[in-house]
């Protein structure tokens, strides 16, 4: 399955806070096989938010949305992918009751707001902090903070699914451009996809959906190659 990753936040357009929320949600979706076509990040500002949730949906099998879900101030998440989805913000009763079970504090404390989602949308509960994520009709909706983005993941992992890719990593101590002709050979031979990463050594990932075809594909090349 296509999927889209959508990060939310002021602070990292500014450059403040590095995005390891994307890299960490596009490494588990592709480990489950589903593909990760987009990563985009957008402002805390709701028009923006709900145009990509919007397209992304239309577009995609799934769209996970980070950041900005809390009720203070700057975080208008919920609120855009409401829009998106043209439906209103309203109380819900799950997130109520969850969180008077499992919370520190009683329901009345919360700060208002704490308890909206969508119209429509199931609860994600929270388990690390406060703020609930949600899902609605593909759109999965998780924390900012990466530890509450992590668990909540989790959570809903199960519904990424996809033809996982096995992949071979050879480390070649030669210049990436007289590789090619042996690249070429590799993608004729063999059921694989090549891709070549320079630095001081060239790391090559050989993928593809056999795992047998891979490694053969990986012993070929790396009797052909001075290895690093
Ligand atoms: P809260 O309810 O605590 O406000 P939130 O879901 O609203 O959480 P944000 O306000 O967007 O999340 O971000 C909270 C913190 O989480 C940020 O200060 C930042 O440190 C971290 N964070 C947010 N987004 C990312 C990201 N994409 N990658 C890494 N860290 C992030
Ligand atoms: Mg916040």
């Amino acid at each position: 399955m296509n999927v889209a990753i959508v990060t939310v936040g002021d602070e990292l357009l500014a450059g403040e806070t590095i995005n390891t929320n994307a890299a960490w949600i596009a490494e588990r979706l592709t480990d489950r096989g589903a593909t990760v076509e987009r990563v985009v990040t957008v402002p805390d500002r709701v028009a923006d938010i709900a145009r990509i949730v919007n397209e992304y949906r239309a577009a995609y099998d799934a769209v996970v949305v980070t950041g900005g879900l809390g009720p203070t101030h700057d975080d208008c998440t919920i609120e855009g992918v409401g829009a998106a989805f043209g439906t209103p913000l309203e109380s819900n009763p799950l997130v109520a009751e969850w969180l008077d079970e499992n919370g520190d504090y009683a329901g009345d404390d919360l700060v208002d707001g704490t308890t909206e989602l969508p119209a429509g949308a199931e609860p994600l509960h929270n388990d690390v902090g406060v703020a609930p994520g949600c899902v609605i009709d593909g759109v999965y909706v998780l924390p900012g903070v990466p530890e509450e983005m992590k668990a909540m993941f989790a959570t809903v992992a199960d519904a990424f699914t996809g033809t996982t890719t096995h992949v071979a990593t050879v480390t070649v101590d030669e210049p990436e451009s007289e590789l090619l002709d042996r690249f070429e050979q590799l993608r004729k031979q063999f059921d694989v996809t090549v891709g070549s990463y320079p630095g001081e050594t060239v790391t090559v990932k050989i993928r593809g959906p056999d795992p047998e075809s891979v490694d053969r594909a990986a012993e070929w090349f790396s009797s052909r190659v001075n290895r690093a």
